[in-house]
């Protein structure tokens, strides 16, 4: 700390990553990375980017990537999309900060937003860097969400779906329903769907874009298109919300995406049908874990994400967790009460969770 650190620095409380051990000997299954690599197209694509025009500024528009992005989802969109309702930045995260800073109200007076007590830790860091109020909304104990605990006046809503981290999803009906009523308080619901691609059932609100001027949905590349290194997300919204977004960005910083990230995304937009295999296998294997947990007591709550929410009867989460850990397996475990039992698992190759099951046996029986 630093006496010259403003009232604002030491206000602060960040969010704490997920550890990115410096040693290859760990078995990362700790902050939900794709097991498998983008696609190689992607990387040769980065490789030729790597040339003498990075002297130059990259493209502050992000045209191609953002025309890229609309094109995909005009598949499924109910109307075809343009890039004026996509916008681009430097991971999710920070779109998140920027859909804060846009659209919820700072200030003691302001109503506060609504997010389950249970999800990502890093919403009530943006609220709080914001001055925005907030109120935690409690889960079911099943941690499922109940839409009617949200039908009040509030600042706006934020829902990660699939949630993190216990990877519960909110049925589509449920979410579309939480986006009208959120349209009859006159505010915002911001849907964050990062692990939607690792859904069983299909989910998301892109489709009703054109339905909804008050739905904001951000997205990543960092999860379902194995590209966590490269920082791209993105937020799909009509164009007005984009518009918004674009004028807190560029009282930020212009070029929040460089010339490498903008090639190897466009052509990892583009190349769905490989990510879709990837994903389709760790699907297959989180549910072939899934089954091979529960036969050794674990209990699960049911998942549509890239990760697990486990814990055992007898053993403690923080127990659990360091005996992983010893054993050379990194997974999460937050102290939170709702959830000091729980460990989260991402997903790995079917190698990688053969190990951890082995582990778990191991664990289990002493
Ligand atoms: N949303 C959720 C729910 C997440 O778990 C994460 C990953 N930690 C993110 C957003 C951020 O992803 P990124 O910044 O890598 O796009």
């Amino acid at each position: 700390m630093s006496k010259y650190w403003n009232q604002r620095t030491w206000a602060l409380s960040p969010y704490i990553p997920g550890e990115q051990p410096r040693e290859r000997k760990f078995i990362k299954l700790n902050t939900n990375e794709n097991p498998y690599p983008p696609s190689p197209e992607v990387i040769v694509a980065i490789q030729n980017a790597a040339n003498e025009d990075l002297r130059l500024y990259p493209d502050p528009e992000c045209l191609e990537l953002r025309t890229a992005i609309a094109r995909r989802y005009a598949r499924y969109a109910r109307y075809a999309l343009t890039p004026e309702q996509v916008f681009v930045g430097n991971g999710s995260d920070e779109i998140l900060a920027f859909m804060f800073a846009a659209f919820f109200e700072s200030g003691a007076a302001a109503l506060p937003v609504l997010f389950p007590d249970i999800t990502y830790s890093f919403y009530p860091v943006y609220a709080r860097l914001w001055d925005t109020p907030f109120e935690l909304v409690p889960l079911r104990d099943d941690f499922s969400l109940n839409i009617a605990d949200y039908d009040r006046p509030n600042g706006g809503v934020v829902i990660a779906n699939p949630n993190a981290p216990t990877g519960r999803a909110l049925r589509l009906e449920d979410a579309r329903l939480l986006v009208e009523q959120q349209a009859s308080y006159g505010r915002i619901a911001l849907f964050d769907e990062a692990y939607m691609a690792f859904a069983s059932e299909p989910g998301s609100l892109v489709a009703y874009i054109n339905e909804y001027p008050n739905l904001l949905t951000v997205h990543t590349l960092s999860k379902a298109a194995s590209l966590a290194g490269l920082r791209v997300g993105y937020a799909i919204a009509n164009a007005e919300l984009i518009e918004g977004l674009r004028r807190v960005r560029d009282s930020f910083n212009s070029y929040t995406l460089d010339r490498l990230a903008l090639a190897g995304a466009t052509v990892a937009i583009c190349h769905s049908a490989y990510y879709d295999d990837c994903n389709r296998r760790v699907i297959a294997t989180r549910e072939r874990v899934s089954t091979q947990l529960t036969a050794l007591g674990f209990e699960l709550v049911p998942s549509s994400a890239n990760f697990i929410f486990t814990r055992h009867p007898a053993i403690k989460g923080s127990a659990l967790f360091m005996a992983l850990c010893k054993r050379g397996i990194l997974t999460r475990h937050w102290d939170a009460p709702r959830i000091a039992g729980y460990l989260r698992v991402s997903i790995g190759t079917d190698a990688d969770m053969d190990t951890f099951l082995a582990a778990c046996a191991d664990i289990t029986q002493i």
